[in-house]
């Protein structure tokens, strides 16, 4: 999980408000409309904000804070509704009323993503609060089994997960290795495309960003950037 920039303009945006506004007034109501994800699309990166995978075959409209079907200012509010895959959305739910906006905070500066092992070689993810604070630990809570399942099925749907996540790794340390042995315009290169990796378009960005802070020695210049802002 990872800060999006929600107020970025785009015309997208300004339609489905309107259409937002529209749909609750209406009897038979629904915010799932296609303006509304076109729209969730571009804000999001195309990109699920929990498990920050972009391979997603079905793409969901969630709420952050849970409408439970009661409250209909929080079902039609626009700042609300958050891009989702459906295994995520699944175990989300109407469970976590508490968890970090991510159009709101830095994520990655709250809590540690890193990759563990590789594959049988006790591969696994961990997920760690830097901070006490009960919206923190609400969001490792929902990343855990999010990233490791929690019935048979979604444990299957979370190896996926894992899987495009190991390969996004690989190619990020294949980019860092580049860069490593570099030199001159080819390590600026290099560098360009790191920082490509980093940005919050990128999938797993979160997982790649702890990659550079658990490797400051030699990969310090990245944590000095102004255009990705990586603290410690
Ligand atoms: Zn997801």
């Amino acid at each position: 999980m990872i800060k999006v920039d929600r107020n970025k303009s785009y015309d997208e945006v300004d339609t489905a408000k309107d259409v937002l506004k529209r749909e609750k007034e209406k009897l038979r109501r629904s915010y799932n409309q296609p303006e509304v994800l076109e729209a969730l699309k571009l804000i999001f990166n195309r990109k699920c904000y929990i498990c920050e995978n972009k391979k997603i075959t079905s793409y969901n409209i969630e709420h952050l804070r849970p409408h439970k079907d009661q409250n209909m200012d929080l079902k039609f509010d626009w700042d609300n509704l958050f891009l989702v895959c459906g295994h995520c959305n699944n175990i989300k739910s109407y469970r976590y009323e508490n968890i970090l906006d991510c159009t709101e905070v830095d994520v990655d500066e709250l809590i540690a993503f890193r990759k563990e092992g590789n594959f049988a070689w006790d591969e696994h993810i961990e997920i760690k609060s830097i901070v006490n604070s009960t919206e923190v630990d609400e969001t490792v809570d929902l990343l855990k089994k999010v990233y490791n399942g929690t019935t048979a099925m979604k444990k299957m749907e979370a190896v996926n997960i894992k899987k495009e996540l190991r390969n996004e790794i690989v190619k990020f340390m294949n980019v860092i290795n580049e860069y490593w042995d570099a030199e001159g315009e080819d390590k600026e290169d290099a560098k360009y495309l790191i920082l490509r990796e980093l940005k919050p378009s990128s999938a797993f960005a979160a997982f790649k960003r702890w990659i550079i802070r658990d490797n400051r020695e030699i990969l310090s210049e990245f944590l000095e950037e102004d255009s990705i802002k990586i603290k410690l």
